[in-house]
């Protein structure tokens, strides 16, 4: 029996002109959602649209960068006046960077905790009011596995999701008051544009070919988790391994990452 219906609710992807938060955007219209999809390319968005659209589902695009107040308050605003209410927030935009912490400027940690931790913060207190009203509500926040287990040339990024994953259990057991539920996903090497992305690429690591996971098997099983009311979820078979094994020696790990520097 599942805990809440995708159909009919009314949902915000933040970060959906590409990527997880794309196929997230359209797996929830597929499930008869409807999304105010939100993320700086409007011509993605647009395009984002009309797929959905042609679905016969319905739409509202934000375009805007996260990390300013105004886009997220547009983002609230449309879901109140084009779907009357909110019911999930998806908390999907992130960036990272490649390369040693030692290389790195003071700005590239303040970039991405803008974007990967304060944005996602202010977008759930800003939400927080209509989402109280909603019906069955959930925030989802998209982190990482590296939110459970910190890697080398990866270090601001790995402290961002950490920051994700400690707020997301703060405010899931504050929320059930309201009951809202909290989501945390934290995905491993998914196919998209994130490595393309990256806000510096100074040398990387060398790690072991695995393979990457396409970002619509990860949206499936992010709106499967949201019907059902999980909690947790790890959408990558690595990753629950590499989390296992730092659990039970995070001393190891801590070895085998080394050897990549
Ligand atoms: P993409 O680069 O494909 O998507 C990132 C999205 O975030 C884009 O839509 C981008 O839109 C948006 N975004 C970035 N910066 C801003 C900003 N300042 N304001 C508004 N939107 C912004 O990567 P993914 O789909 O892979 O990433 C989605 C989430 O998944 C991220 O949180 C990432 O950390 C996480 N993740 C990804 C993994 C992977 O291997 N791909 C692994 C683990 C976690 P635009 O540029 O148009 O603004």
């Amino acid at each position: 029996m599942p805990k809440r219906e995708i159909r009919e609710s009314r949902a915000i992807v933040t970060g959906a002109s590409s990527g997880i938060g794309r196929a997230v955007a359209l797996e929830l219209s597929r499930q008869g959602a409807d999304v105010v999809v939100t993320a700086r390319r409007e011509d993605r968005l647009r395009t984002l649209a009309e797929e959905i659209s042609s679905g016969r589902g319905r739409v509202a695009i934000v375009p805007g960068d996260i990390t300013d107040p105004r886009t997220r308050q547009a983002a609230i605003e449309a879901a109140r006046s084009e779907f009357g209410g909110l019911d999930a927030l998806v908390n999907n935009a992130g960036v990272g960077a490649l390369g040693l912490f030692e290389d790195a400027a003071p700005e590239r940690v303040r970039h991405i905790m803008d974007v990967n931790f304060f944005a996602l913060v202010e977008m759930t207190r800003t939400a927080l009011p209509l989402l109280k009203e909603g019906i069955n509500p959930i925030v989802v926040n998209i982190s990482s596995i590296l939110g459970h287990r910190g890697a080398p040339y990866s270090s601001e990024y790995s402290a961002s999701k950490f920051a994700v994953q400690g707020f997301s259990e703060a405010i899931r057991a504050e929320f059930t008051r309201h009951r809202i539920d909290v989501l945390v996903v934290s995905p491993g090497t998914t196919q998209t544009e994130f490595f393309d992305s990256v806000v510096e690429r100074v040398g990387e690591p060398t790690w072991p070919e695995h393979t990457a996971v396409t970002a619509e098997d990860v949206a499936r099983r992010i709106v499967k988790a949201m019907r059902k009311g999980r909690h947790e979820i790890v959408p990558y078979g690595w990753g629950k391994v590499l989390c296992w094994l730092n659990r039970l020696s995070p001393a190891m790990v801590d070895r085998i990452m080394a050897r990549y520097v």
